[in-house]
């Protein structure tokens, strides 16, 4: 069973309760008056067991008040609560762009040093390869979605490599034509 968090639309007080209350009415604790707790379907999942919704809710006239088990939330724990789920969609994407343009550094030097394409290529599929690890580990997803997000992110990223080299082998021909 999942707890719920929304704001009485009357006080704006937070309250927390358990979803089986989805769509009952209910007393607010904070002003005393009733409201409708909004449907489960409105709750966006922000982690397993702990749904949030930040909107205020709606409210009908004559509900059939329910007693429910309810906690206040102070305005403290409410943000603390909130940056911590906005920390959780954003994945940090530096080491991402590093693992993306490392290999034409890389590729660079091997050229510089006489090095063969196979060399080059290897480079690039192996950097391909780390960034799409590194998103997958970054998806809230469990094993084996993770594993093919892997595959999908990897092949993406040798797509780019791909189409990159093309556009830089055309740029190349271009100078060398002028
Ligand atoms: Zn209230």
């Amino acid at each position: 069973m999942s707890e719920i968090k929304f704001a009485c639309p009357h006080c704006c007080q937070h309250i927390a309760c358990d979803e089986l209350y989805c769509g009952e009415g209910i007393g607010c604790p904070g002003c005393g008056r009733v409201l409708f707790v909004p449907p489960l379907a409105a709750f966006i999942p922000l982690q397993a067991g702990n749904l949030t919704m930040a909107l205020p809710v709606a409210f009908k006239e004559q509900p059939q008040p329910r007693s429910a088990t309810l906690d206040l939330w102070s305005e403290e724990r409410w943000a603390r609560h909130a940056s911590e789920s906005r920390d959780q969609q954003q994945p940090n994407l530096l080491p991402l762009w590093v693992l993306l343009l490392l290999p034409f550094f890389v590729a660079f030097i091997l050229i510089t040093h006489r090095a063969g394409p196979a060399a080059v290529a290897f480079c690039f599929i192996l950097c391909a390869l780390a960034s799409g690890i590194y998103l997958a580990a970054n998806q809230h997803k469990p094993g084996v979605g993770k594993v093919l997000m892997g595959v999908l992110y990897s092949f993406a990223a040798l797509c780019v490599y791909v189409v990159l080299s093309f556009g830089l082998l055309f740029v190349g021909c271009l100078v060398a034509v002028m």
